[in-house]
C-alpha cells in the first residue's frame, strides 16, 4: 500500500535550537517511517518578515546540517527549497483567485502576526500567506499537515482552496487534515513562554557543551529560590521543564529536593547542562562531519530539488489539463 504523505516546513532562519527539536523536528523523525514526507525550507516566506535576502543562502544551509545532524533521513524524505520549485508559486497565482480577501483576513493567524510583530501596514504577502502555504502543501498532494494548534486554521484554508479547485476544474487535490501530534513547547531561557532566536534566549543544537552551561547559568528560575535552603516551586522553574525533557529519570527526585530545599539552583542548572549535552554530543559530532562536507550537504539539497521539482511539475502538468490549459 502507498504510503500517505507529508508536507512541513520551516523558515530557514539559520542554526536551529533545541525548541525547534522538541516542537517540530524530533516530530518529523519520527514520522519518516510512516509517511512519505516531503520538507520544504520555506525561504520565500521569509519575505514577509524581512526583505534583506543576503543571510537566506548561509541560514539554509545552518538549517539544513541541523535537519540532517538531527536524524532527517534525505533519502527517505527529499529537502528543498521553495524558491527553486517555480510551481510553487504558480500554483499560488491559481489559488489566489479561489479565496476571497475577507476570508484571508478573518484568519486569526494573520491577527496573532499583526500583534506579536507589531506590523503596521499588512502587506499582500502577510494576507497571502496561507496561499501560499496551501501551494507549498497541495504540490506536493499532502495527505498530512503536521502542525501546532496555532497553524490549523491555515490547513483549514487549504482544505478549502483545494475543495474549491476540485469542484470548480475536476479533482486533483485531496484535503489535507492537521497531524495534531502533541507539540511541545520549550521555554526560552528568559522565562519567556518561547525559545526564540529573535529574543535571544535559545539554546542551540550546535552549541559546545561550554556555551551550553554558561547559558544555563544565567537561565531565570523560581525567584523565591534564593539559595540552596529555600524551598524551590519547580513547576514554574524552566529549567525544571528542560529536566522533564533531557533529564526524565531525575524528575522525581530533583522535584522532592527542589522542594525540600536541599537541591540548590546552581547545581540543578549544571546537572541539567550536562544532560542537554550529553543529548547534543551526537548531533554536534554529525553536524561537524556536514561542515567538513559541505559538497555532500549541496548534493542532498540539489537532490532533493529534482526530486521535488518532478512532482511539483507532475501536479502542476494535471492542472493544467483539468484547467484545459495544457
Ligand atoms: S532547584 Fe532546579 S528546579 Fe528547583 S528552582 Fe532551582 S533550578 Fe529550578
Amino acid at each position: 500500500m502507498q504510503k500517505k504523505r507529508i508536507l512541513s516546513g520551516m523558515r530557514p532562519t539559520g542554526k536551529l535550537h533545541i525548541g525547534h527539536y522538541v516542537g517540530a523536528l524530533e516530530n518529523w523523525i519520527k514520522l519518516q517511517d510512516e509517511y512519505q514526507n516531503f520538507h520544504l525550507i520555506a525561504d520565500y516566506h521569509v519575505l514577509t518578515t524581512d526583505l534583506n535576502t543576503d543571510d537566506v543562502y548561509q541560514n539554509t544551509i545552518d538549517m539544513l546540517i541541523d535537519w540532517l545532524a538531527a536524524g532527517l533521513d534525505p533519502n527517505k524524505s527529499p529537502m528543498f527549497r521553495q524558491s527553486q520549485i517555480k510551481e510553487h508559486t504558480e500554483l499560488q497565482l491559481i489559488f489566489s483567485m479561489l479565496i476571497t480577501v475577507h476570508r484571508l483576513e478573518r484568519n486569526p493567524t494573520l491577527k496573532d502576526q499583526i500583534r506579536d510583530l507589531h506590523i503596521k501596514h499588512t502587506i499582500y504577502g502577510h494576507l497571502g500567506y496561507p496561499v501560499l502555504q496551501s501551494a507549498d502543501i497541495l504540490l506536493y498532494k499532502g495527505d498530512f499537515v503536521p502542525v501546532g494548534e496555532d497553524q490549523v486554521p491555515h490547513v483549514e484554508i487549504t482544505r478549502e482552496i483545494a475543495r474549491k479547485f476540485n469542484n470548480q476544474y475536476g479533482k486533483v487535490f485531496p484535503e489535507p487534515e492537521p497531524l495534531l501530534t502533541r507539540f511541545a513547547r520549550l521555554p526560552g531561557l528568559n522565562g519567556d513562554a518561547k525559545m526564540s532566536k529573535s529574543l535571544n534566549n535559545t539554546i542551540l543544537l550546535s552549541d559546545e557543551p561550554g556555551v551550553v552551561k554558561a547559558k544555563l547559568k544565567k537561565a531565570v528560575t523560581d525567584p523565591q529560590k534564593i539559595r540552596k535552603g529555600d524551598h524551590g516551586h519547580p513547576e514554574i522553574c524552566l529549567v525544571f521543564s528542560y529536566h522533564k525533557k533531557f533529564n526524565p529519570d531525575e524528575i522525581p527526585e530533583i522535584e522532592k529536593d527542589c522542594r525540600s530545599g536541599e537541591l540548590g539552583c546552581f547545581d540543578c542548572k549544571m546537572n541539567c547542562a550536562s544532560k542537554i549535552s550529553s543529548f547534543l554530543e551526537p548531533i554536534i559530532d554529525k553536524r561537524k562531519y556536514y561542515e567538513d562536507n559541505m559538497n555532500e550537504v549541496k548534493d542532498i539539497l540539489s537532490d532533493g530539488e529534482k526530486k521535488g521539482r518532478a512532482e511539483a511539475q507532475n501536479t502542476m502538468a494535471e492542472v493544467r489539463e483539468k484547467m484545459k490549459m495544457g
